[in-house]
C-alpha cells in the first residue's frame, strides 16, 4: 500500500491526476482558442513522455491512482500509443482514461484498446456538419461519430460525450443529444462554459445546469443516478427507459470544489491544483535541473497546499483564468 500524502489544507485527498500531453489541436474550438493559430509550444518546451512517467511514478507514490491523458488533443502526439502502454503498465494506477475529440479515433482504436483504455471521453458540441464546422474550424464530424460507433461496438464503456453548454450555439440541440442516451448506453453530459483563457466566445449569457435540465425536461422524468466513489464531479441522472445516461457538470453555478480531488499537469510541466485559478509549480524545471525524486516531491506537495478552497467564478464575474483551456487539458 502506498502511504497517501496528497492530502491538502481542507482535507481533500487528491488521487487523481489530468495529464496535458499537448496543446496542439487538430481543431480550433471557438470557445476553446482565440484563433486558429495560436503559437504552439516547441518540442524542447514539452516534457517527454519519459519526464511525464516519472513524474507520474512520483505521484503515484504519494497516492494518485487515477489519470486522465488529455490535450490540446492527445492523440496528435506522436508516439501516444506506446506512452498510454507504458502509463498503464505504472504500479499502483487503477484507472488511466482518455480524453479526445474524437477525430482521430476510428483509425486508432484498436491501438487505443491495445494500450489498455478502457474508458474514453469524446467531446462533441453538436451533431450538425455545418455547425460542427463553425465551432471546430474543421469539417470533421463524420469521422468523429464514425470513432464514436467503433469504439461502442469494441466494447468502451463507459463512453461519455461531453457537450460544452454553449448559449445561442448549440442550445437548440440539448434534446437531440438528450435523446441518444434512448438509443445507446452513451453517458451524454453537459458541460457549463468556463471563462477559460482567451476565445472567441465571451461567456456573457452562460448557460447554466439550471437551463439546460429545463430544455430537456420535456422529454421525461429524469431519475437521479447513485453516484459511485470513482465518479468524478457529474451530477448523474437517467430518463426513464433509456439506455444512457445524462450528467450534469456544473463548474461554475454548483461548483464541486469540496470535493475536488484533482491536480493537473500541463504539457510544459506546470503542475496546477485548481483548474481555475491560475497557481501551479514548475515540474519541468525542476526536472531538468537534476532534481531528486524527493526533490520533485517537494514541488508537489507546495502545489498541494496552494489548493484554494473554491473558486468564485460566479461571484465574481471579473475573475477569469489566464491560461488556456487547450493547454490545460481541461
Ligand atoms: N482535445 C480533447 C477534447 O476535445 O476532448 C481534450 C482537450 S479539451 C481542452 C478538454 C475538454 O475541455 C473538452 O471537452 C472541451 O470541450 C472542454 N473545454 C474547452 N474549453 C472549455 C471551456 N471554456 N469551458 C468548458 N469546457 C471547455
Amino acid at each position: 500500500m502506498t502511504e497517501t500524502k496528497l492530502i491538502d489544507r481542507f482535507n481533500r485527498n487528491l488521487n487523481y491526476l489530468r495529464l496535458s500531453i499537448t496543446d496542439r489541436c487538430n481543431m480550433g474550438c471557438i470557445y476553446c482558442v482565440p484563433k486558429d493559430l495560436v503559437p504552439k509550444l516547441s518540442h524542447q518546451d514539452i516534457l517527454t513522455y519519459e519526464e511525464i512517467l516519472r513524474l507520474v511514478r512520483i505521484c503515484v507514490n504519494l497516492g494518485i491512482n487515477k489519470v486522465r491523458v488529455t490535450g490540446g488533443e492527445p492523440l496528435v502526439r506522436k508516439g501516444v500509443y506506446q506512452f498510454l502502454k507504458e502509463l498503464n503498465r505504472v504500479g499502483g494506477i487503477k484507472d488511466v482514461a482518455l480524453t479526445t475529440n474524437g477525430v482521430l479515433l476510428y483509425d486508432n482504436i484498436q491501438k487505443i484498446k491495445s494500450a489498455g483504455i478502457k474508458r474514453l471521453n469524446i467531446s462533441l458540441d453538436t451533431l450538425k456538419k455545418e455547425k460542427f464546422r463553425e465551432i471546430t474550424g474543421v469539417d470533421r464530424l463524420g469521422e468523429v461519430w464514425k470513432g464514436i460507433m467503433k469504439a461502442w461496438e469494441m466494447g468502451f464503456s463507459p463512453i461519455k460525450i461531453n457537450v460544452v453548454a454553449l448559449s445561442h450555439v448549440n442550445e437548440d440541440e440539448f434534446i437531440d443529444f438528450a435523446d441518444l442516451s434512448f438509443s445507446y448506453p452513451f453517458h451524454i453530459r453537459f458541460i457549463e462554459h468556463m471563462p477559460i483563457g482567451e476565445s472567441r466566445m465571451k461567456n456573457t449569457d452562460p448557460l447554466l445546469i439550471t437551463d439546460i435540465k429545463k430544455k430537456i425536461s420535456t422529454m421525461g422524468k429524469l431519475v437521479s443516478v447513485d453516484k459511485e466513489s470513482s465518479d468524478g464531479p457529474a451530477e448523474r441522472y437517467k430518463f426513464e427507459g433509456a439506455k444512457g445516461e445524462i450528467g450534469f457538470i456544473g463548474a461554475i453555478s454548483q461548483h464541486f470544489c469540496e470535493s475536488c480531488n484533482r491536480l493537473r499537469l500541463t504539457a510544459s510541466g506546470q503542475l496546477r491544483p485548481c483548474l481555475l485559478s491560475d497557481i501551479n509549480e514548475d515540474l519541468k524545471i525542476k526536472i531538468r535541473a537534476g532534481c531528486s525524486d524527493e526533490e520533485i516531491t517537494e514541488t508537489i506537495l507546495k502545489a498541494v497546499a496552494q489548493k484554494p478552497s473554491t473558486h468564485s467564478l460566479l461571484e465574481d464575474e471579473k475573475i477569469s483564468v489566464s491560461s488556456q483551456m487547450s493547454s490545460i487539458g481541461g
